[in-house]
């Protein structure tokens, strides 16, 4: 008999839906990947769906309205970034209170509206429902120039460099200052609560890789040590990441004082995305996002070999270091149930 959700863990529940689901043969669906692809008519097609829930994800009163839309547009852009797609249109279902106010449904879609203007990706309708709880729930839509110039967990070689856009663990110290768990003040506090209530997905950046000829990738929802743990597994191989190599701000570490390089390893929800390509290929990525003027690329460790999707993390002197913590599992009886405390 199966048992809990907690015992499988998010993503072992996903394993299961994926077993259990009708899809066409024809689609050649892959449930590990941040959006669903498909061909149809002459064109292929993505789409992805992701869900916002008060308390778990966002708290009312650390979160405006307007963040709310933002973010949960955001969030299922950043899995059509992490695809190398374009986004198309989105649907949206809102779930509140009947007491709740007119003035608040009005904010949250000006926030909404505000990004999905940015990102030229139509509101194309929705639900609404009363519900205890607030949740929202946003798909989109969106498009990718074929099966082979997308980003795919499944291909990343033994050799390949692996890459990040921007910097990690902003979003954990954002939600640390949100929290009062840390102390920072003016434009600083600003910038990473910022990081943590509206992400910017990171669209034109993953279209530049595909450009550039990566083709493995995802997006870091949860964490770049588990996100790239479910990359590494779906690809049959191993990593190693450079711990000093990997990018962080300048002022994380005023924010979260001895926690920065664990917040910048397992810290969820900084969608930026992770990547993985042989040398030559990672300097043309490189390149392209520079002269785009788009966010930095560096590049943090590489694929060894090894089925079992493990991650090594390596010091300054070339030493395995002990994992430090772990990143977020919806299910994970052990984890906090508020995402980015680890
Ligand atoms: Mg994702």
């Amino acid at each position: 008999m199966p048992g809990k959700l907690e015992d499988i863990g998010e993503f072992g529940t996903i394993g299961r839906i994926a077993r259990s689901v009708f899809t066409s043969p024809a689609m050649a669906l892959d449930f590990q990947d941040d959006a669903a692809l498909w061909q149809w008519g002459g064109g292929w097609l993505i789409a992805t769906t992701d869900a916002l829930v008060e308390d778990v994800d966002f708290r009312l009163c650390t979160f405006s309205w307007e963040d709310i839309g933002w973010k949960a547009l955001a969030v299922n852009l950043s899995d059509i970034a992490a695809m190398g797609g374009s986004p198309r249109g989105a649907l949206v279902a809102l779930c509140l209170p009947a007491e709740s106010e007119v003035a608040q449904v009005d904010a949250f879609y000006r926030g909404m509206s505000l990004l999905a203007e940015q990102a030229r990706t139509p509101i194309l309708g929705g639900d609404l429902s009363s519900s205890a709880h607030v949740m929202v729930n946003v798909t989109v839509f969106g498009e990718v120039e074929s099966g082979e110039r997308v980003l795919r967990r499944s291909v990343a070689q033994v050799g390949d460099q692996i890459g990040v856009t921007g910097v990690l663990g902003n979003a954990a110290a954002g939600l640390a200052l949100l929290e009062g768990n840390a102390i920072v003040g003016g434009s600083t506090r600003e910038r990473f609560i910022a990081a943590q209530r509206r992400p910017a997905p990171r669209l034109r950046e993953g279209r530049a890789l595909v450009a550039a000829g990566v083709r493995c990738g995802m997006d870091i929802s949860d964490g770049l040590v588990v996100d790239l743990q479910k990359l590494c597994a779906a690809s049959g191989v191993s990593a190693e990441i450079a711990c000093a190599d990997v990018p962080t701000d300048p002022d994380l570490a005023a924010v979260l004082g001895d926690d920065c390089s664990r917040q910048a390893l397992n810290g969820g929800e900084d969608y930026e995305l992770l990547f993985t390509a042989p040398p030559a290929t990672m300097r043309r990525a490189q390149d392209r996002l520079t002269r785009l003027g788009l966010a930095t690329c560096t590049v943090v460790g590489r694929i060894v070999a090894g089925s079992g999707g493990e991650v090594v993390l390596r010091g300054d002197h070339g030493e395995a270091l002990l994992p430090t913590g772990k990143g977020f599992d919806h299910f994970d009886a052990a984890a906090v149930p508020r995402k980015g405390r680890e």
